[in-house]
């Protein structure tokens, strides 16, 4: 990024052999490096002194010249979700108050964003890349967090936490010139952002985005020679799905170098059901739009179900008791606040200074918000989030994750979430919905209960169980639990 695309010396490829690779391909669409910088650095010319740009981030070619462009420029990119509603796009246009829309040739804009002047992008221009002015601390993306858990927050990323993650990523990973991503994420998160566009850049290797998800895509790609897949469990639950009768899938998984999931927990039962099938495991990281990426597994590392790794290089990352005191052995068992400081991190919440003094601690660590214990081996397993996925039931602390992994083993159950409710007796009483593998024959309430505390302990099984037909989910494929209490 602060070199420009194309002219890193670690890829290990001389320059000018660089501009002829392959760097991006959209469908039938694609880029070399050297057109990549030629049309980004096109755009970057038209955008000096710009400020914030927003990017209307349709999975296209032009998306990820847009952000490159508004890189190069020194500018901060505004991501915005196309599938947003009305309100949400007028909030963060309000909130973010950008000086143009960049957008690809013929998308069509909604209403929200009819005040903004709008800046087609051009995937032909070529020019050269403008002198880099911007130091590490400016602005390079402004990003909104998901919103799983209230109104999305806008976090100020500068430049050197991109590069941070990225640097990590690339040594944990072995990334190198010869690595091909298939990429089926949407482009306004930092997982399908900065994860899946840049990334692979960053050492000189290629990305193929599917447009849309699908596992025939994967299958394809990673036969035609990609070597990494970056997915949300959503996906992974596809695959694990599919393998049974899709033995092509299961050789082009077996084939590929890299299978990475994040941005939620990856449910053990699929682990587990990929790893027999294809002989690859999964390597979890857990990452956020704040923080970038705070821990994995490298890839020459044991990715262990169930777990997010450890710490990144130059994170530092500690678990914390609701007094504030750290926990300092690892014993697989005491439950903390993880707290992550280091050159990853967003400096604040775009226009929200009491939220973003709230979110750090004196000594400069952020509080995630979520919770997780370490193995003694420093493994980190999340527990879930403090806000929604910690439940307080009968004097114990119980995380709705190992319930819902425990529930998802059960052959009649397809998807499960678990959220505590106000009880009289227990404080909060475990409540499962559960969406049925088959919807006319539900496994019964007690039956699931009995499979939880066969697996677990007593305490935690579900009290309450309720069906449903889909859990809501974000475009992400995130559980939306603030909404299970109005479904
Ligand atoms: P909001 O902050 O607006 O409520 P959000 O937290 O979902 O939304 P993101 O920044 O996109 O927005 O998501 C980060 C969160 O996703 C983390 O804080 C964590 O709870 C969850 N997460 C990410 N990776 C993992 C993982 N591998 N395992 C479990 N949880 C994960
Ligand atoms: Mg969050």
């Amino acid at each position: 990024l602060a070199d420009g695309p194309g002219e890193r010396s670690e890829t290990g490829v001389p320059p000018d052999e660089v501009r002829g690779r392959v760097a991006l391909r959209f469908g039938a669409r694609s880029l070399t490096y050297g057109g990549l910088a030629g049309a980004a650095g096109a755009l970057a010319g038209r955008l000096a002194g710009a400020g914030r740009v927003a990017v209307w981030a349709t999975p296209e070619l032009e998306t990820a010249v847009a952000v490159t462009g508004v890189l190069l420029a020194g500018a901060a990119a505004v991501p915005l979700n196309p599938k947003s509603g009305e309100k949400e796009l007028a909030h963060i246009v309000s909130d973010s108050a950008p000086t143009l829309v960049l957008a690809a040739p013929g998308a069509e804009l909604p209403d929200a964003l009819g005040a903004l002047e709008r800046l087609d992008v051009d995937a032909d221009a070529r020019a050269a890349v403008p002198e880099q002015t911007a130091g590490d601390a400016a602005p390079a993306l402004i990003v909104y967090t998901s919103g799983t858990t209230g109104p999305p927050k806008g976090a100020v990323l500068p430049r050197r936490a991109l590069a941070t993650t990225l640097d990590a990523l690339a040594d944990a990973w072995q990334w190198t010139a010869a690595d091909v991503l298939v990429h089926g994420l949407p482009l306004f998160h930092v997982h399908g952002l900065v994860l899946g566009t840049l990334g692979p850049l960053r050492r000189g290797g290629g990305v193929r985005h599917l447009g849309r998800f699908s596992t025939e895509g994967v299958a394809r790609e990673l036969t035609a020679g990609a070597t990494m897949l970056f997915g949300v469990p959503t996906m992974y639950h596809r695959i694990a799905e599919a393998l049974p009768d899709d033995p092509e899938l299961a050789e082009a998984l077996g084939r590929a170098r890299l299978l990475v999931s994040g941005s939620a927990a990856l449910p053990v039962h699929d682990h587990e059901r990929i790893a027999a099938a294809t002989g690859r495991r999964v390597i979890e990281r857990y990452g956020m739009t704040e923080t970038l990426m705070n821990t994995s597994v490298r890839a020459d590392g044991e990715a262990r179900a169930g777990t997010v790794g450890v710490p990144l290089p130059g994170v530092e990352l500690r678990l914390v008791e609701e007094d504030g005191t750290p926990i300092t052995a690892y014993d697989g068992e005491s439950v903390g606040e993880i707290q992550v400081r280091g050159a990853n991190l967003f400096t604040e919440y775009l226009n929200r200074p009491e939220a973003t003094a709230a979110a750090f601690t004196a000594d400069g660590f952020f509080r995630t918000g979520d919770m997780a214990v370490r193995e003694p081996d420093g493994y980190v397993r999340i527990v879930g989030r403090k806000a929604t996925d910690l439940i307080k039931s009968g004097g114990y602390k119980i995380g709705a994750g190992e319930i819902e992994n425990a529930l998802l083993e059960h052959p009649g159950v397809r998807e499960a979430a678990v959220t505590g409710e106000p009880d009289a007796d227990l404080g909060e009483r475990i409540v499962a919905w559960i969406v049925p593998a088959d919807p006319q024959a539900p496994p019964a309430a007690p039956e699931l209960a009995d499979h939880v505390a066969r697996r677990l302990a007593p305490h935690k099984r579900p009290r309450v169980v309720r069906y449903l037909d889909a859990l809501p989910r974000n475009d992400m494929g995130k559980i939306m639990k603030r909404a299970l209490a109005d479904v």
